[in-house]
């Protein structure tokens, strides 16, 4: 028998598999996903890699076949069907194998585990916020940042809460002293999340939220596995029928993930999941250190949870029988990988269902337009609810003008009617959520007389400002002075155009100086926890009005927010970009149901250019029906996914003629053995950001209906690429339908 392995080095001309015989005090020892230390290269130099098979016979000369030295120390082994998964991602993804290996195995033990130290919350959600309000009061700023983060995960490694909180030992001893947290160490795989009980659940069922449960339920317990799309506005009660499956799943045995995206992974909603399966759930995020995680997979491996709740990452969550992934909110862009293998979890959650037998759930309010041609091909099953599952109106919607506004002279970023809601609420004490869809940072600075615009010697992007009075470039980090006078034509008239939030602050500042604002963006956000406190700063009723970039709209639910106002909604209609439309529409939507959530009925204005366009119109009038109509259309006419398949062939280099060279050659190929009479080859084209930190960037987007040809056509340019010497400076990666045009 010989070892079939994978090196663990990223490089492309590495990217095969090598053999080795496996000496006999190993034997039995080895299994598909071990990690092995072997020799390699001219050198036999120590090389680790992972076994991803075994062979009977040697495709080498057997004389010369090297023996795998032993297993590597510390190391995780992978699941043999999430090997294969990792196989089903090189190939529908690109890049290299062990990069697909390393995405399904996304921790590592750490180094020297040592007994670790943890701060545990002993108070319940209630008396923590009480708590949280009371340190907020005191301005007690460390004991108010420690105690919400404990809020949102209840137990925190000590080292995290000392070193990224920057939370010193004598608040932690005074929070202890208080009896608001315990220290505890232990060297078993912990419970994050310990001393919660399950409660009994009393809940009954709506009309529809059963309907959608027996019809899952008549499948699976036949044993029949297939991909559901639970369409239904937020509110509708579909976490509670995820909770409902995933309950009978587990009683047969088997076990589920639950993917949320990191943003709506609040306290709440992992909360009402430990409700009902106590501690056989498990939450991954951010917070966590890489030994909590590898922990928590641990579990999963060893059947001590039920339940794991987590970002895309837990997607490979290795549970020993499978029963069923649920894909809260699968229209949100964070479920596609940016990293090579650029995978998409929706799709990555099909492949590992049908391998391990079990069914997905896709759930969302504004599904993407994937999810929904699927159903309409027959792919998926849709199950909708239709209806609030607590009887709640949806909000009063009104489109304005924002011509007509000019036309009236009104040139304020916030039109009469908007004025006139915000007035109303800040006298009955009620809540306003304003948002913009562009980053506020992104206000360019270009010079009135002249027209020239500063960008980044690095990058190929416009400098932004801030208010410290320097200009940024976001894509690499230079940084350089504001300038005062234009170095194309020295007219001193340069400054910077286009409302950011910051803008949009101090001009309600002014406008409502009463008013208590909060502003949420990149800037106020960019420490770890800045989201958190400003959300639960509203959430507290600690401001009146909350300003933004669509970050808001996401995620959290305020009962005391009546009013949403969407200042210019066109923003990011106009992007260059085939899901402009499709975000557009999923933002507004998003924003408007977050007009009175609570008890008070409310209602949302949108402001834009293009009142007429129906992204706009659909949102308005809540109707995903008529927007998806008109936007398949579009897709269909033009090609473009979810109809047709699309690659986009990333292409780049320092040097600018070896990109353009490269590129060239590649398109040539493509063309050559590109025998699909529907493929279609576009570019070299610039990308929008044709330089980034001195790289240069070319893309070519090839355009096919069939998936599987575009996988042949990788194949080929991969193979192409590997024995071209013209590509050694030259890195290509595959972007298959990308999120972005580029
Ligand atoms: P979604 O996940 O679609 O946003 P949720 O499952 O969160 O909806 O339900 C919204 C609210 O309605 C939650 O507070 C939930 O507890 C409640 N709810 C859901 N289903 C029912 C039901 N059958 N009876 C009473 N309340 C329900
Ligand atoms: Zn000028
Ligand atoms: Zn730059």
């Amino acid at each position: 028998m010989y070892a079939n392995i994978i090196i663990d080095i990223t490089h492309e001309k590495l990217d095969k598999i090598f053999q080795y015989s496996i000496p006999s005090d190993l034997e039995g020892m080895l299994k598909v996903g071990t990690e092995v230390v072997v020799p390699f290269g001219r050198a036999n130099r120590e090389t680790k890699g992972y076994l991803v098979g075994f062979a009977e016979t040697c495709d080498y000369d057997p004389a010369k076949v090297k023996q795998v030295l032993r297993v590597a120390e510390k190391s995780v082994a992978i699941e043999a069907k999430l090997v294969a998964l990792a196989v089903w991602m090189k190939d529908h993804y690109g890049g290299t194998m062990i990069q697909a290996l390393k995405t399904v195995l996304p921790i590592k033990k750490e180094e020297n585990v040592r007994v670790r130290r943890r701060v545990c919350l002993l108070l319940d959600e209630k008396q923590g916020k009480e708590k949280l309000d009371f340190y907020l009061e005191k301005n007690q700023r460390a004991r108010a940042r420690l105690l919400a983060a404990l809020l949102d995960t209840p137990v925190l490694d000590y080292e995290l809460v000392t070193k990224k909180l920057s939370i010193t030992r004598s608040v932690i001893r005074a929070l202890e002293e208080q009896g608001v947290l315990a220290l505890e160490s232990e060297q078993v795989y912990r419970n994050p999340i310990k001393n919660r009980t399950k409660e009994a659940r009393t809940l009954i069922h709506t009309e529809e939220q059963r309907r959608a449960i027996d019809c899952f339920w008549a499948d699976y317990s036949r044993g029949i596995r297939r991909t559901y799309l639970i369409h239904g506005v937020t509110g509708s009660g579909k976490t509670e029928v995820y909770i409902e499956l995933i309950d009978r799943v587990i009683r047969e045995g088997r076990q589920a993930i639950v993917l949320i995206p990191e943003i709506a992974l609040t306290y709440q909603t992992v909360m009402r999941f430990y409700k009902c399966f106590g501690d056989r759930v498990s939450i991954m995020n951010s917070r966590l250190s890489q030994g909590e995680r590898y922990d928590q997979m641990m579990r999963a491996k060893n059947g001590d949870i039920d339940v794991m709740i987590g970002p895309r990452s837990a997607l490979f969550t290795p549970f020993p029988k499978l029963g069923l992934i649920v894909i809260d909110e699968e229209h949100e862009t964070t479920y596609k990988s940016e990293q090579v293998p650029r995978y998409h979890a929706r799709e990555v959650a099909v492949a590992r269902g049908e391998m391990e037998d079990a069914s997905v759930i896709l759930g969302s309010a504004t599904p993407s337009l994937e999810a929904t041609y699927r159903v309409s091909t027959g792919e998926y099953v849709r199950l909708e609810l239709q209806n609030r599952a607590t009887s709640q109106e949806l909000p009063q919607v009104y489109v304005v003008d924002l011509r007509e506004e000019l036309k009236n002279g009104n040139r304020s970023i916030i039109s009469n009617r908007l004025h006139e809601l915000i007035e109303d609420r800040l006298q009955k004490k009620e809540q306003t959520m304003l948002f913009i869809n562009r980053r506020g940072w992104a206000g360019f600075v270009s010079c009135r007389e002249c027209g020239y615009v500063v960008k980044c010697p690095h990058c190929d992007v416009s400098l932004s400002t801030h208010r410290g009075g320097r200009m940024v470039c976001h894509y690499c980090g230079y940084e350089q002075p504001r300038l005062t006078t234009c170095p194309e034509c020295g007219s001193g008239h340069i400054g910077e155009f286009r409302a950011g939030t910051q803008q949009i602050e101090t001009f309600l500042q002014k406008e409502f100086p009463d008013a208590r604002i909060l502003r949420m963006d990149m800037d106020t956000t960019k420490d770890k926890d800045g989201h958190e406190r400003i959300l639960s700063a509203f959430a507290n009723e600690e401001a009146d009005i909350l300003v933004g970039t669509q970050m808001i709209v996401k995620g959290h639910d305020f009962p005391n927010v009546t009013l949403v106002g969407a200042l210019a909604a066109d923003m990011s209609l106009y992007a260059d970009d085939y899901r402009a439309g499709e975000r557009t529409f999923q933002l507004l939507t998003q924003a408007v149901g977050r007009a009175g959530r609570g008890k008070k009925k409310g209602e949302a204005v949108i402001q834009t250019y293009s009142p007429e366009h129906y992204s706009i119109v659909t949102a308005a009038s809540q109707d995903y029906e008529a927007f998806y109509r008109e936007e398949i259309a579009y897709r269909d006419l033009m090609g473009y996914p979810p109809v047709e398949n699309l690659l986009a062939v990333l292409v780049s280099c320092e040097h600018e003629e070896l990109l353009d060279k490269a590129s060239h050659y590649l398109r040539e190929y493509a063309l050559r053995v590109g025998r699909s009479e529907r493929l279609t080859i576009i570019g070299p084209a610039s990308p929008g950001v044709g330089k980034i930190n001195d790289v240069y960037r070319k893309v070519i987007y090839l355009k096919e209906e069939k998936y599987d040809t575009l996988i042949e056509m990788k194949n080929k340019l991969e193979q192409y690429i590997e024995v071209n010497s013209g590509f050694n400076k030259v890195r290509v990666q595959f972007d298959f339908n990308p999120m972005n045009i580029f």
